[in-house]
């Protein structure tokens, strides 16, 4: 099959190696199509995608994404919202898992966030009032937000899980969280067989961090969604190994949950296992499972051995020589 690959900015040629050098040492029948898309390239050549880029993820459908960097308050909007509205992937899904020899709070861990991903505060509908004030506006919709809650409810079902939780403000922002909050109870009616729960934002943070065993899987609007999920990196011990695929009806973009990371950028000390992990997840969708859990476990194996991995865990390696750890576990 042929699958587009964006490399992105910063560390993100680097780690997009370690997957194209992981596709030839397990013979996967992937031909990756490469495009430039970001920061860097825009800077080149004034345009934040290549020509050609969106037209082949219409194409192939399946997309691996590296980290793109966004300016901070000015410039163009993030590359990754911009995909995510232009392929309707409505599903932000990161499962959040402990990782033997990553130190971490907690062991055991087993979490999955589902986050809405085309509405809320991240629409992108933000204006200035005058100088001294700016309006965002929070769309939130009941087609939007059912969407989520069925595809939450039917992940659960699928995967074995129990519990779906809603992360909302309802009490607060009434109309906004109070209409996500409607369409989770009326899609929670579809599944009796599977137990509900509703938090508040706030709270759930704390709760999370007190008993995230509690917890199965988890459903949110995007802003709380985008927060919720790097708190629950951090019960597993960072965005070092967080994946995330972006799923909509026709398309899916993987990608690693961290940035472009510029203070490391072109050393080969970037850590390739997010981005791996990411791969990993989208062999799972594409039924590959056997693959998947290969490559999940040599990358466990090399981390538990703690003997050929990048700085950011505490070894000496590169980033290549991690990978050829990798591929000899393999
Ligand atoms: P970051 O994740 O890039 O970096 C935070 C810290 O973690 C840095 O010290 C960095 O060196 C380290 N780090 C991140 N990934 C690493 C890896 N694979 N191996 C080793 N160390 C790693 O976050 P930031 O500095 O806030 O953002 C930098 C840029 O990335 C910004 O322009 C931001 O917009 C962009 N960004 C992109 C995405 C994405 O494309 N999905 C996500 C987050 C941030």
């Amino acid at each position: 099959m042929k699958a587009v690959l964006i490399p992105g900015d910063g560390i993100g040629p680097e780690i997009a190696q370690s997957v194209k050098d992981i596709t030839t040492a397990m013979h996967l029948d992937i031909e990756w199509l490469e495009y430039r898309a970001g920061a860097e390239y825009a800077s080149e050549t004034g345009k934040v995608f290549e020509p050609g880029l969106v037209e082949a993820i219409q194409e192939y459908k399946w997309a691996l994404k590296g980290p793109t960097a966004t300016p901070i308050g000015t410039g163009f909007r993030s590359v990754n919202v911009a995909l995510r509205q232009k392929f309707a992937t409505y599903a932000n899904v990161r499962p959040i898992r402990s990782f033997k020899g990553i130190a971490s709070k907690y062991e055991n861990i087993d979490l999955v966030m589902i986050r809405e991903n085309t509405e809320d505060l991240y629409k992108g509908i933000e204006y200035k009032i005058n100088d001294n004030m700016a309006n965002g506006i929070k769309l939130i919709t009941r087609e939007a937000s059912e969407k989520i809650c069925r595809y939450a409810f039917e992940y659960a079902k699928m995967n074995n899980r129990h519990k779906v939780t809603a992360i909302h403000k309802a009490n607060i922002m009434k109309y906004t969280d109070g209409l996500f909050l409607e369409a989770f109870r009326d899609v929670a009616k579809c599944y009796p067989e599977i137990e509900t729960q509703e938090i508040i934002v706030d709270n759930m943070c704390m709760q999370l961090v007190l008993r995230p065993e509690t917890f199965d899987v988890l459903v949110a609007p995007n802003l709380y969604g985008d927060i919720v999920s790097d708190l629950c990196a951090g019960l597993v011990g960072g965005l070092g190994f967080a994946p995330s695929g972006n799923i909509g009806d026709e398309y899916r973009i993987y990608e690693a949950v961290h940035g472009s990371a510029p203070d490391i950028a072109g050393q080969n000390i970037a850590n390739p296992s997010a981005l791996l992990l990411a791969f990993a997840l989208m062999l799972e969708d594409l039924g590959n499972m056997k693959a998947a859990n290969q490559l999940r476990e040599a990358l466990a194996k090399v981390v538990e051995k703690q003997e050929t991995v990048t700085p950011d865990i505490g070894g000496h390696a590169s980033t290549t020589e991690f990978v050829q750890a990798i591929i000899n576990e393999l």
